[in-house]
């Protein structure tokens, strides 16, 4: 499908972060080699992202011990699983079709721009202003799929508990208003895109959009912060059963969410 670049002429504005990444060299270099000193890495508590408000003057990190690959990880159920919200066959061309090609292509890519792919992705993210167009949607599009997949299960448990439960009452005032001011997020999305909740770099939850693959680790996003919970917008993801029919979609989705999962994710940042 020749659909990657159908709305590239809304890319955002990559004047706003340049700033950014030199500052965000020191502390993201030291804390890397603090890890690495303290014999973490091994055991996969690397802290892969480390990221800069861009909304704060103080600029404060944020750092998650997410460490995604550049390979596709088996999809956790099977095609037909969360039917409740999205059939099997969507779900087949989606992972095994769109997402398997974003993984080939950022692999592709990352050999053409000597990225070392023993680190993990959101290195690479958070300063992608300094790589090629095709790492940028190739790359935010692996990862981004590989978090969606995650993010859902057959077994959702409906609604978040513990810290980010409170989390979401105290930022949104509910978590009824919460799902509405997302759903809004992924409804608004002119074109391709995903709506997210992310943390902040004053460890805030807040919501957002991206447009096409581009995410909040990103160095040229318009929103940063650490994502917790992607949807993906784009057509692929639910027109063979809901069609035009967008807002359906969305309003079903909710019913998959793993929310013990972006409760973990949640608790890995703040
Ligand atoms: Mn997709």
């Amino acid at each position: 499908m020749q659909e990657r670049s159908k709305h590239f002429s809304e890319e955002p504005d990559v004047k706003y972060s340049v700033n950014l990444k030199e500052k965000a060299m020191a502390p993201l270099t030291s804390r890397r080699d603090f890890i690495i000193n303290s014999g973490k890495a091994g055991l996969g508590i690397y802290a892969g992202s480390t990221l800069l408000s861009s909304c704060s003057s103080t600029k404060k990190l944020v750092t998650g011990n997410s460490n995604t690959g550049f390979q596709q990880t088996p999809l956790p159920y099977s095609y037909n699983a969360l039917n409740d919200a999205i059939d099997g066959t969507t779900m087949e061309i989606h992972y095994s079709k769109h997402a398997a090609s974003y993984a080939t292509n950022l692999q592709n890519a990352a050999k053409n721009e000597n990225v070392d792919m023993n680190k993990p992705l959101e290195d690479v993210l958070g300063k992608i202003s300094k790589y090629s167009t095709t790492l940028r949607n190739n790359g935010g599009g692996h990862y981004n799929h590989e978090l969606f997949w995650k993010s859902m299960s057959p077994k959702s448990d409906q609604k978040p508990t513990g810290k980010l439960a409170t989390a979401i009452d105290s930022g949104f005032g509910s978590f009824d208003t919460f799902k509405t001011q997302f759903s809004d997020a992924g409804k608004n999305r002119f074109g391709s895109g995903w709506a997210w909740l992310f943390v902040d770099g004053d460890k805030k939850l807040r919501i957002g959009s991206t447009p096409n693959q581009d995410n909040p680790l990103m160095d040229v996003a318009e929103i940063k912060g650490f994502p917790l919970l992607g949807l993906d917008v784009w057509e692929h993801a639910y027109y063979l059963r809901y069609q035009n029919k967008r807002p359906d979609y969305i309003a079903n989705w909710w019913k998959v969410v793993n929310w013990d999962f972006i409760g973990t994710r949640y608790q890995s940042v703040i």
